[in-house]
């Protein structure tokens, strides 16, 4: 079978491949515009004036704590399923927590969370874009005085909401969650009850999106104001991966190549293609340096996850009491955020979820030939179990390469490609006719 093969584009830099030639869907792009900094600030506003939002504060004043700001966020996504046409449906996800090292009485703990359900009935696949409520003080454990928590994580809070409202009036076949969980700062004890849960319950995931610290854009030491940046953590060698992985991982050069990692790459590919005056950077790490975030209990969990975080964190804004010390301002203060920004990196989000929940899932069995030896190779897939498919792209890198160099069109479903599997990496995506790319999957081997 000759392969019919479309070049869409070649180059030879180490950035995404050029997307000069891939349009985007004006589904997407119209949602991008509609995210508001107006918007986002208003939230923002809104979270910073129920004074504290300490998991440990109050749950039943009606206007200071995490039960009043958790009650709010309801209400908002409440607000938006009424344009949903009965798709959304919002609730707080309530667990008990016991005491323990930053929790001191057993406590109850609530995500609020918003599900839009996908139209088609076959299709189980969830994608989650997540924030945390939770805000603290320098000291973790005090749950009354002022806790703004303007950008940590008021910041992603806000693109959870804003992303709510926008996306709640489109359908898009495969469900997405909106959730805004608590307990971060305790020890990410929410998004942990969400991982379990889903791991328990089968939650067929595809990417969860943690927005944590997504809406300043600078850095305290260094001075660096920059609004045009984006950083993206995956980790390398998955969580749970088994010896046996590991041993697949050596022998393949795989390290770079976790279900996470391409979701980075995708993040990547897709962010730019439609939020414009903004960089993603990929960081080859789980999380911050010795720190963490709501993606690592998915990780654990065997999902796909990963942290999105401003470029130039400033620790002055961050975990600190509001006051001020030799002339320098601390405290997380809805001033220090920069609502452009946020409305770029709030934007990347909405492409990214509706780009995946829009496409048809990924292809399935896909299998690179190691029968002979070649300079050529050869890959072969089944289509996807869900989704209207207009074709399928191969990416190809080196071996050397951070980003897919190469993104080449084809309707079959196997392709013999001049590159040879010893010098370069190939995956393979389905996409529809709108140009909704599915992840990557990266080829098993073939050997019969
Ligand atoms: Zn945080």
């Amino acid at each position: 079978m000759k392969p019919y093969l479309l070049f869409f584009t070649l180059l030879i830099t180490t950035s995404v491949f050029s997307q000069t030639t891939i349009n985007r869907d004006p589904e997407i792009a119209k949602m991008v515009n509609e995210v508001s900094a107006d918007s986002l600030q208003s939230y923002i506003n809104t979270l910073v004036s129920f004074g504290t939002r300490s998991t440990l504060s109050s749950q039943e004043d009606s206007k200071r704590g995490i039960g009043a700001a958790s009650n709010w966020v309801l209400k908002k996504f409440n607000q938006f399923e009424k344009n949903s046409g009965g798709r959304l449906s919002a609730v707080i996800d309530t667990t008990t927590i016991q005491p323990g090292n930053r929790i001191n009485a057993p406590l109850l703990l609530g995500n609020v969370m918003a599900t839009l359900k996908g139209t088609d009935p076959n299709d189980h696949r969830i994608f989650i874009i997540s924030g945390h409520l939770d805000s603290r003080r320098s000291d973790v454990m005090d749950k009354t005085g002022d806790a703004p928590g303007a950008n940590d994580d008021g910041s992603g809070t806000a693109a959870v909401i804003e992303c709510a409202r926008i996306m709640s009036k489109h359908s898009f076949p495969a469900t997405i969650i909106f959730v805004a969980v608590t307990g971060e700062e305790q020890g990410l004890f929410g998004s942990t009850f969400m991982a379990n849960k889903a791991k328990k319950e089968n939650w067929d995931i595809g990417a969860v999106l943690n927005n944590d610290i997504i809406g300043s854009n600078n850095g305290n030491e260094t001075n660096i104001v920059n609004n045009t940046r984006v950083r993206i953590f995956s980790e390398g060698i998955p969580a749970t991966a088994t010896v046996k992985d590991i041993a697949r991982i050596r022998a393949l050069g795989l390290e770079n190549d976790s279900k996470s990692r391409e979701l980075a790459r995708y993040i990547k590919e897709i962010g730019e293609r439609y939020v414009d005056n903004l960089e993603v950077k990929l960081i080859y790490r789980t999380d911050r340096f010795l720190r963490g975030g709501d993606h690592i209990p998915y990780l654990r969990s065997g999902f796909t996850a990963v942290r999105i975080t401003e470029m130039n964190e400033n620790f002055n804004h961050q975990h600190q009491d509001i006051r001020k010390e030799n002339g320098i301002e601390y405290g997380d203060l809805p001033k220090f955020v920069d609502y452009e920004y946020l409305r770029k990196n709030t934007a990347l989000n909405l492409a990214n979820l509706s780009n995946l929940a829009k496409a048809p899932s990924a292809p399935q069995r896909v299998e690179i030939e190691v029968k002979n030896l070649s300079n050529s190779s050869s890959l072969s897939w089944l289509a996807p179990q869900n989704g209207n498919v207009k074709g399928y792209y191969i990416l190809i890198r080196e071996t050397s390469s951070p980003m897919w160099q190469k993104k080449i069109f084809t309707l079959e479903k196997s392709i013999t490609i001049p590159y040879s599997k010893d010098n370069y990496f190939f995956s393979v995506e389905s996409v529809n006719e709108s140009g909704n790319e599915s992840l990557p999957v990266l080829p098993a081997i073939h050997a019969k």
